[in-house]
């Protein structure tokens, strides 16, 4: 087993039991063995014998929403995470992985086109199914998630859209744009907005067709073949593409390709992560600008993966600041209980996290969310339509869009 490896990680736990106050999981449920510390004894459990893996083991494992939430906060400065990958891989090394997400990672993930018509078949049957809530959410029919409400898929993907790049005069450097599932296939109004916005500041942007998942779906079910097999050709996309850097709008693709790829490539990967930036990150770190303020109320709710995964959370507020009336929400870096595997096996708990989130918006006055994640966007459109909220979900490039378009001055770039 893997996890043998990790005696001294394990042993670095002093049980404090600090993760308990702070875990959105844990304060929802109560159960020791759905936060850090219960997993980590469970873990020993598993090292010294005592325990085998099982379902209900693997129930617990993916019970973690893998928000990096405890390793803030953890006196010791345990790698919680790796202890919790470990175990995932383990665990799927012992039990295998399950049959329809072994068949959607290895047959659909890996070839775009497969992928392409998987989802364009999903598109026709949504079509059928009508609008509900707000005009702009359905229940995908054959998802079978009961009460789950989620906005239509676009009718072209992004990585079809966009083939083309717009050749900007004068241009100062040529970025790759890392795409990722949920903004090729639903949330395709950020990359318009992650484009417009890059090329108005006089960049060349390239979106390499080839580019595939990230692979966070197949990691977190410890699917490591799968994962390793994407992260190849990911990296091989974005040298060929030869670009200056590589941005991306997704916290959660971010994180992954920043800090997995290293873990899964090794030293291979370093020269790929080391180009990679999230959008707002990037703007703020190479661009100079103003914009004129549009009327309207904006909030900001930080996804796990960019605050505690990346420590991004003053570039977008700075974005938002000037480009809108800024409000800050009670707690902004409380978790939606949105976040992928962990949302599709946990949907009911992932609403009573959520419950906290969706309540701190309403209270805000904000006529918008902004967030950093088409993920944390999906949770919690599907929050404030539950709640029949006026409030409106959107990404915080999107509002610099809107406010650098109507109005802007690019003073330096670079
Ligand atoms: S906070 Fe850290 S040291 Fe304390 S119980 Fe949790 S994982 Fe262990
Ligand atoms: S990663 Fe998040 S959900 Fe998982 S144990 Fe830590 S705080 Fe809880």
């Amino acid at each position: 087993m893997l996890i043998h490896k990790l005696q001294d990680e394990i042993n670095k736990c002093a049980k404090c039991g600090k993760c308990r106050s702070i875990c959105p999981v844990f304060i929802e449920t109560g159960n020791e063995s759905m936060v850090a510390r219960g997993r980590i004894s469970l873990a020993e459990a598993l090292r010294n014998g005592e325990i085998f893996h099982t379902e209900l083991l693997r129930d617990y494992l993916l019970s973690c929403k893998k928000c990096l939430r405890c390793s803030s906060i953890c006196p010791s400065g345990v790698d919680y995470d790796r202890i919790i990958q470990t175990m995932l891989d383990d665990s799927a090394n012992h039990l295998g992985i399950w049959l329809i997400p072994r068949l959607i990672f290895r047959l659909f993930l890996t070839r775009r086109w497969l992928f392409n018509l998987l989802l364009k078949t999903a598109r026709i049957f949504q079509s059928l199914v009508p609008l509900k809530r707000h005009g702009t959410m359905r229940h995908l029919p054959f998802m079978l998630m009961g009460g789950r409400w989620i906005p239509p898929l676009a009718k072209k993907p992004v990585l079809k859209n966009h083939r083309n790049t717009k050749k900007i005069k004068d241009s100062k450097m040529k970025v790759g744009f890392y795409v990722g599932c949920l903004i090729n296939y639903v949330y395709t109004d950020i990359a318009d907005a992650v484009i417009e916005v890059l090329n108005h500041l006089g960049v060349e942007v390239v979106v390499p067709p080839g580019q595939l998942c990230c692979g966070i779906p197949a990691r977190s079910l410890g699917d490591v073949k799968t994962a390793r097999r994407l992260a190849e050709i990911n990296v091989e996309v974005f040298e060929k593409a030869n670009v200056d850097f590589i941005v991306n709008a997704c916290a959660t693709c971010g994180r992954t390709l920043k800090r997995d790829y290293p873990h899964i490539l090794g030293n291979r990967a370093l020269k790929f992560t080391d180009k990679i930036y999230d959008i707002s990150e990037f703007i703020e770190k190479y661009f100079s600008y103003e914009t004129k303020r549009l009327d309207t109320k904006i909030t900001y709710h930080d996804p796990c993966h960019l605050y505690w995964g990346q420590n991004i959370s003053k570039q977008p507020r700075d974005i938002l600041k000037r480009s809108s009336t800024f409000r800050e929400m009670e707690t902004p870096e409380r978790c939606c209980g949105g976040g992928g595997v962990f949302n599709l096996l946990h949907y009911d708990l992932s609403t009573k996290i959520g419950e906290y989130k969706a309540n701190a918006i309403n209270k805000s006055g904000a006529d918008i969310v902004a967030t950093g994640c088409p993920g944390c966007r999906l949770q919690i459109e599907d929050l404030l339509a539950a709640k029949s909220s006026p409030a409106k979900c959107t990404h915080t490039i999107q509002v610099l869009r809107d406010a650098m378009l109507q109005h802007s001055l690019v003073k330096k770039c670079l």
